[in-house]
């Protein structure tokens, strides 16, 4: 995937060619900034799109904020709403990467400042930053804890090989080649020495020469629940239908993981949560749901990403240009197939049932809700 070979984290400024932070915006305070979120569907969302528009509510900024539905051409018509509306900035969390990349151009022509928001917007030299978690972290979490809890790096799963499942990503979404290649990088090894095998055919079975750049195969188109749960369904059919053991699932986002669990219970009642008969599973977000699915064994982790820490960032970019000084102190550059783009990554963090705490500490849910069984 030519995309990959683009995350470099390489120093700041003085990039040769084309570079996001290139025009200065004229946004000032008590301008109107617009916001243009994925879809109402998903709870981190719904949390980032009311962050954003508190911090720049307090910091002085009128918002409009709006959600595409999961729909790339509802967010175009949103995003020229935005400019309509008199949007100095635009904030977007792209339903697909590509696709949003006309209606930024128009953004840039109207003389905005473009702000990617977790999710690059690619091929299009109309984004000025980019705010985001350090994307491959979230695959390497999942793949350690997947190897630590198979005991792998100790000759876990060598006389008879453990069963794996893996499910990537939304294809229209860059973050989700990172979030694989961080796991893959690491499991491959386990695949080669025989100590993990997938039995089934998703993807068209991954074996040890299965690459990064194959992750399209095991794709889930718009991170939708239920698509995961009809392609889990297919592979319990046809892989597990016999008593076969599933030892890990690595999934890269929490609502993914739930459609499994859904399956794996359907399929399965022998398999019990919070005993060894229950495969390893992962996620990310931390949303209500996987807390509650940790607590209760039927996930193992979930990558937490402090989205609070985003809408800051995002913020202090807005109120750096209005204070007519460039951002700076970028973490490096992110290539969007057509410009480098100024990034800053936060870092995410891993949550266990040892230490879901976290959670409640930062005021995403309390112990009683997550411990209700439901
Ligand atoms: C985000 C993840 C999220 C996923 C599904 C990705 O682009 O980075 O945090 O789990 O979209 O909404």
């Amino acid at each position: 995937v030519a995309m990959l070979a683009g995350f470099a984290a390489c120093g700041v400024g003085g990039a040769s060619r084309g570079s996001g932070d290139s025009n200065a915006a004229t946004i000032k305070k008590g301008d109107v900034v617009g916001i243009s979120m994925p879809t109402k569907a998903d709870q981190r969302w719904n949390v980032d799109g009311a962050n954003l528009k508190k911090d720049l509510q307090n910091a002085g900024y009128k918002v409009v904020l709006s959600y595409a539905n999961n729909s790339p051409s509802q967010q175009s018509t949103d995003i020229n709403n935005l400019i309509s509306a008199g949007a100095k900035a635009i904030i977007v969390a792209a339903v697909d990467g590509t696709a949003v990349g006309p209606a930024v151009a128009q953004a840039k022509a109207a003389g905005d400042t473009v702000i990617a928001y977790d999710r690059l917007i690619m091929n299009t030299d109309a984004v000025n930053y980019y705010v985001t978690f350090n994307l491959e972290m979230t695959g390497t979490l999942e793949a350690n804890y997947i190897i630590d809890k198979l005991n792998l790096k100790n000759g876990g799963c060598k006389d008879t090989p453990c069963n794996i499942e893996m499910f990537a990503g939304s294809d229209d979404d860059n973050n989700a080649p990172y979030f694989f290649k961080g796991a893959w990088d690491l499991l491959q090894p386990y695949f080669k020495s025989g100590q993990l095998k997938d039995p089934s055919n998703h993807g068209g079975g991954i074996t040890a020469s299965f690459k990064n750049s194959d992750w399209k195969k095991i794709s889930v188109h718009a991170w939708d629940q239920n698509t995961a749960q009809s392609q889990m369904d297919a592979i319990m059919t046809q892989a597990y239908a016999h008593g076969e053991k599933l030892s890990a699932v690595l999934s890269p986002y929490d609502a993914i993981s739930q459609g499994i669990i859904n399956s794996i219970k359907n399929h399965r009642p022998d398999m019990v949560p919070g005993t060894s008969t229950w495969p390893i599973i992962t996620g990310q977000d931390g949303m209500d749901i996987a807390i509650h699915n940790i607590y209760w064994g039927m996930q193992g982790q979930t990558v937490f990403k402090n989205v609070a820490l985003l809408a800051k960032q995002t913020t202090k970019i807005i109120t750096t240009l209005a204070a007519g000084k460039k951002p700076g102190n970028f973490s490096g550059k992110m290539d969007n197939g057509k410009i480098k783009v100024p990034t800053y990554y936060e870092k995410s963090q891993q949550l266990t049932k040892a230490n879901l705490h976290t959670e409640v500490e930062v005021g995403f849910i309390t112990e009683s809700q997550y411990q209700k069984d439901i």
